[in-house]
C-alpha cells in the first residue's frame, strides 16, 4: 500500500502527471525512514531533515510533522513486513513546464514502504568492496533532492567495477559515498568527516557517534584527506538501509588487514542492540 496526494492505494494504481515538476526538473525532496518491528527509527531526526530539504529549496512543508507522523503509521502498518523502510518524497507539483516556479501549484507527496533485509552473513562476515571517485556533484549536498543523476552515475562506476559502493573525493578529501555517509579508522581512533554543504547529514552518523560517545570510543570529526583514506586501518559507510558495514577492498586493494576490523565489528554489535532495544531509537543517546 502506497500514499498518493491524499490516497492510499496499491503502487499499480498510482499514477503521476508528466508534468509533474519532480518528473521534468527533479524538483522536489525526500526521505528514508527505517521502521524496525513497525516502529518508525528517529522519525523526529527524519523530519527535520526534511524540512531542512524543503526550506532549502523553498517548498513549503504540505504537512505539520503530527500529519507526517500518522500518514507514515498508517505506511508501516499497511504494509506486510516487520522492518521495512518507508520512502517520501515532496516535489513541487504539476505546472506548465517552466524552470521557475509555479504561481500556484500543489506539490505531491508519495510515500511508499519497502521491507528492510538485515545486511547478509556474507556482507558481515566478509565486509564490502569500494572504489573511490571525484565527488562531481553540486555544492548543495546537505539537501536530499530526488535530482540524484550524478548519484546514480557513481553508484553506477561502483557496479560495473564489482564493488558495493563509490567513495568520494572533492579536493582531495572525503566527502561521503554516492549513497552513504564514510567514517575511517587509523590508530584506534574512528574518524568522520564534518558536516557541511557538501555532504548529506547521514542520520545514521548521527546514531554512529551518539554510540562512540555513549561508549568511550575515541572519535574525532575533522577534514580526511584521500591518503587517510587509502591508508586507513579500517573504512566503513553507513546508512539507514545498509546501518553499518565494513569496506574491506578499497579500489582493489585489502583495507587494513583486509577483514571487517574490530572497531566496526563493535559499532554493529551496538547499533543491533540499540535498534532492537526498547528504546527502538526513538531518542537520541547523548
Ligand atoms: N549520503 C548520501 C549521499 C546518501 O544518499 C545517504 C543515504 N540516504 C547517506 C549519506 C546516509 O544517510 P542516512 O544515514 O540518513 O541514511
Amino acid at each position: 500500500m502506497i500514499y498518493l496526494n491524499g490516497k492510499f492505494m496499491p503502487i499499480e494504481e498510482a499514477c503521476v502527471p508528466v508534468l509533474d515538476r519532480g518528473f521534468i526538473f527533479g524538483d522536489g525532496v525526500y526521505e528514508v525512514i527505517p521502521a524496525y518491528s513497525r516502529k518508525l527509527f528517529r522519525l523526529e531526526s527524519h523530519l527535520h531533515r526534511l524540512q531542512h530539504s524543503l526550506d532549502s529549496i523553498r517548498l513549503t512543508n504540505p504537512y505539520n510533522n503530527s500529519q507526517w507522523h500518522d500518514l507514515l503509521e498508517k505506511i508501516v502498518v499497511g504494509n506486510d513486513n516487520e522492518d521495512q523502510y518507508i520512502y517520501l518524497h515532496v516535489t513541487r507539483g504539476v505546472a506548465k513546464r517552466d524552470h521557475a516556479f509555479p504561481p500556484n501549484s500543489t506539490p505531491t507527496v508519495f510515500i511508499m514502504s519497502n521491507p528492510l533485509l538485515a545486511p547478509s552473513q556474507d556482507l558481515l562476515t566478509n565486509g564490502c568492496s569500494a572504489i573511490t571517485a571525484i565527488d562531481n556533484r553540486w555544492i548543495r549536498c546537505d539537501i536530499k533532492s530526488i535530482s540524484l543523476l550524478p548519484n546514480v552515475l557513481l553508484r553506477q562506476m561502483a557496479i560495473d567495477a564489482n564493488a558495493s559502493e563509490t567513495i568520494l573525493i572533492r579536493d582531495g578529501f572525503l566527502t561521503e559515498g554516492s549513497a552513504s555517509s564514510i567514517f575511517i579508522v587509523r590508530d584506534n581512533v574512528l574518524l568522520a568527516p564534518p558536516k557541511s554543504h557538501l555532504m548529506l547529514p547521514g542520520i545514521t552518523y548521527d546514531v554512529v557517534l551518539e554510540l562512540a560517545t555513549a561508549n568511550h570510543i575515541p572519535y574525532r570529526i575533522r577534514e580526511i584527506h584521500e591518503e587517510e583514506l587509502q591508508s586507513a586501518d579500517e573504512i566503513m559507510l553507513t546508512s539507514s538501509t545498509r546501518e553499518i558495514m565494513a569496506v574491506t577492498r578499497l579500489n582493489d586493494n585489502p583495507v587494513g588487514t583486509g577483514r571487517p576490523g574490530k572497531l566496526c565489528q563493535r559499532l554493529q554489535q551496538l547499533y543491533h542492540h540499540y535498534k532492537t532495544t526498547t528504546m527502538r531509537g526513538d531518542t537520541p543517546l547523548s
